[in-house]
């Protein structure tokens, strides 16, 4: 039954409310204030029913004393009131009644209305209860998340599996020499188990590497202090999480990072976890190193004492390594698998997505959005590690980028950054890596290609696509190719020799692309792309079918000579070889005067000679036209080079009455029995070339 007491100083009242209630609840009465507060502090009751006006402690005051005193702080009240004003039932509601019941009350009434609040108290308690219960199951999934996740970040490291596990189990054995109570000692096992989950976004290769850090590596290996902080900064159920993971890689004199923090400044859990860091790492086996003996291990907690560590926090620990107590028991901190709920694998899900954003930001360049320099050194070594695996690998650079930044402004400049940005990604497959390593300079990388002709056809794919925008500004990119694995199999590999390609294509002439297995042992990088290259031609037409190195333009006589020792050589090894005439004209056709031809030859002679590429030859056919040897080329490459020069030729010609048509010959042979054979050829006698043949001795062409 429950129990009422009722307190008024009028008997009458006093005795009516007992009869009324006496039947339902057990009764107890008070004549003031002072005796109300009197009972409870021997007994306890369910309900207090409070008379407002009484001498000395009114009903008001009353409430108030019983408020301060936590043993009767919740029980709940009814005030009793004879007073009609309105403002007086405003200010007990305030003050934390229940309900105010006017006097004289009618007994239907007094009961019904007491009997309510009794309901609607046990439905509070009720539900304060489920909410305590929800709580503690949010936290405990929470938790486990948490514990979860540390063991994903901790086995990016094989040899520190069990790292934040180790490290709760020292920080708590710390902390408890420090007189902390279980629950301070439960959230600090915690704050231990996530200190470290910043290194989330930090890539696998770095955490694994098996020797000194670069410095770049060490800031990125930094960098997981802050991301921590960043991850954790909503988490409530770990009191301090955003914080220690920030700040444990402080140090007492102020000497660590990210912030310099010093002494006090430091959380206290940081600095315990600090020294509990240390001591798992000093404990543990490394991957560059094997566990410390315990005299070493002593050795460097007392040298950090004070500097490193917090000296209190340092004492400790030395203790417990001369106690030999160094052993830490990481079962007993496992997660319990089976508690793995649904909520808990999706907040464990939304962890993973926000990091994956972080991680993402990271990785990307600013301006452009495309993968950044770090990312893509990461991913080609991670990628190239698999010896299956290749690729082509493009150096692109903006040509005369400078002079277009000091022309139009920097900004004008950015958005020209951005559109190759854009002209890139639309040209690469889906999976390829597109990359602004700096500057006005990209990396394209080509999955799973290593083909010269993909290769190839990219390239010119990027440089005409650029061309035919006919962007403003007449962008062009100069490429430089590398291929993995033949080239390299690393980032640094790649890039170096794909550089070399790069510069030798902006030496001669720009524009267009060259690869680095055409540059070794290139003895002309820096000669003109129109003097001709004995030492090379020699070796590139003892080699029928070798890669060829290089764009020549030379004298007709010499390109007869050539012309004929390769269609020999490509009966022979079936080399394919196209033939390519370019002719000028008037609008109509009819032939241009002889100062206007003149003009358009030397301008349809730059054309040709920035279009070609390695390997092929060309040289002035007649008044009016050029003639090209395109090797190892198909019908499509040759089109492809034929649009390539036009579109050169028309955008540098002035005279729009000048016409630029061309035919494409694929059965060469022809072509040497029409047209060379019947012209005049004024034979250069020096232009003989030997060419020393592995098998077959001497051949000599001419
Ligand atoms: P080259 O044809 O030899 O490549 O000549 P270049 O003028 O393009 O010279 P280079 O590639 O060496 O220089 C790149 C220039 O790009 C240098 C710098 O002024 C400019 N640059 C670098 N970063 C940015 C950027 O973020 N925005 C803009 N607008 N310009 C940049
Ligand atoms: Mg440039």
């Amino acid at each position: 039954m429950k129990t009422i007491l009722v307190v008024d100083d009028n008997s009458v009242a006093l005795n009516l409310a007992k009869s009324i209630l006496s039947d339902t609840y057990s009764v107890v009465t008070a004549i003031s204030g002072e005796e109300c507060i009197s009972i409870l502090s021997k007994a306890s009751c369910d309900l207090i029913l409070l008379d407002i006006r009484m001498p000395n402690l009114n009903g008001v005051e009353t409430l108030k004393k019983l408020k301060e005193n936590e043993l009767t702080a919740e029980i709940p009240i009814i005030f009793l009131t004879g007073d009609t004003d309105p403002e007086m039932e405003r200010e007990c509601f305030e003050l934390g009644a229940y309900d105010v019941i006017r006097k004289p009350f009618q007994k239907t009434t007094l009961k019904v209305r007491i009997s309510r609040t009794l309901e609607l108290i046990e439905l509070q308690k009720d539900l304060k209860g489920q909410l305590l219960e929800k709580t503690k199951e949010i936290t405990r999934i929470s938790l486990k998340s948490m514990m979860m996740i540390a063991n994903t970040v901790d086995k990016k490291d094989p040899l520190a599996a069990n790292h934040s596990t180790n490290v709760a189990w020292f920080a708590v054995e710390i902390a408890k020499r420090m007189g902390w109570n279980s629950d301070e000692l439960f959230n600090l096992q915690n704050l231990a188990l996530v200190h470290d989950i910043g290194n989330i976004c930090v890539s696998d290769n770095i955490i694994r590497k098996n020797g000194p850090l670069t410095s770049n590596e060490y800031e990125a290996v930094k960098k997981h202090t802050s991301l921590g902080r960043s991850i954790l900064q909503d988490l409530t159920v770990i009191r301090k999480a955003a914080e220690v993971a920030e700040t444990h890689h402080e140090h007492y004199d102020g000497t660590g990072y990210p912030n310099g923090l010093a002494g006090d400044a430091i959380p206290i859990e940081s600095r315990i976890i600090a020294v509990a860091d240390a001591l798992d790492s000093m404990t543990s086996d490394r991957s560059f190193r094997k566990r410390l003996d315990n005299p070493t291990i002593l050795h460097q907690l007392q040298n950090g004492r004070g500097t490193q560590f917090d000296p209190a926090m340092a004492d400790i620990a030395i203790s417990l390594v001369k106690e030999n107590k160094i052993a830490p028991i990481p079962s007993e901190l496992e997660p319990e698998v089976d508690l793995a709920s649904e909520s808990s694998k999706l907040l464990q899900k939304v962890l993973q997505e926000y990091t994956k954003e972080v991680k993402t930001d990271a990785q990307k360049d600013a301006l452009t959005g495309l993968w950044n320099r770090a990312y893509t050194i990461d991913f080609l070594n991670e990628f190239l590690v698999d010896k299956r695996h290749c690729g082509c690998f493009f150096m692109i650079d903006i040509d005369g980028f400078k002079h277009i930044n000091d022309t139009y402004g920097h900004i004008t400049g950015d958005s020209i950054i951005v559109k190759l940005a854009d002209t890139l990604k639309k040209i690469v497959r889906s999976d390829d890596i597109v990359c602004r390593i700096g500057g006005d300079e990209f990396i394209v990388f080509f999955k799973g290609v290593a083909s010269r002709e993909f290769a190839s056809s990219k390239a010119e794919e990027i440089i005409l696509t650029l061309d035919r925008d006919k962007n403003e500004y007449h962008i062009s990119v100069s490429i430089g190719i590398a291929t993995a694995p033949y080239d390299g199999n690393d980032f640094v590999t790649l890039y170096n020799k794909a550089d070399k390609a790069l510069y030798h294509v902006k030496e001669n002439g720009k524009h267009s692309y060259h690869f680095y297995s055409d540059v070794i042992g290139h003895v002309r990088s820096t000669a003109k792309s129109t003097q001709i290259d004995l030492e090379y031609l020699r070796r590139f037409i003892s080699e029928p079918g070798s890669s060829p190195i290089g764009a020549y333009q030379v004298k007709y006589d010499t390109f007869k000579k050539i012309y004929n020792y390769m269609l020999r050589a490509q009966k022979r090894s079936k080399t394919p070889l196209l033939l390519l005439l370019l002719t000028l004209s008037g609008a109509g056709d009819e032939t241009l005067e002889s100062d206007i031809l003149d003009s358009a030859l030397a301008c349809l002679k730059e054309s040709v000679t920035t279009s070609l590429r390695c390997g092929d030859v060309a040289t002035n056919y007649s008044s009016s036209q050029f003639i090209v040897i395109l090797t190892d080329a198909n019908e499509a490459n040759g089109y492809t080079i034929a649009e390539r020069i036009r579109s050169r030729f028309y955008k540098s010609i002035d005279n729009p009455s000048v016409k630029l048509n061309y035919v494409i010959d694929s059965s060469p042979e022809a072509i040497s029995h029409s047209s060379f054979e019947d012209r005049d050829f004024d034979v250069d006698s020096d232009d003989s070339f030997i060419v020393g043949r592995e098998n077959n001795g001497e051949e000599t062409f001419n």
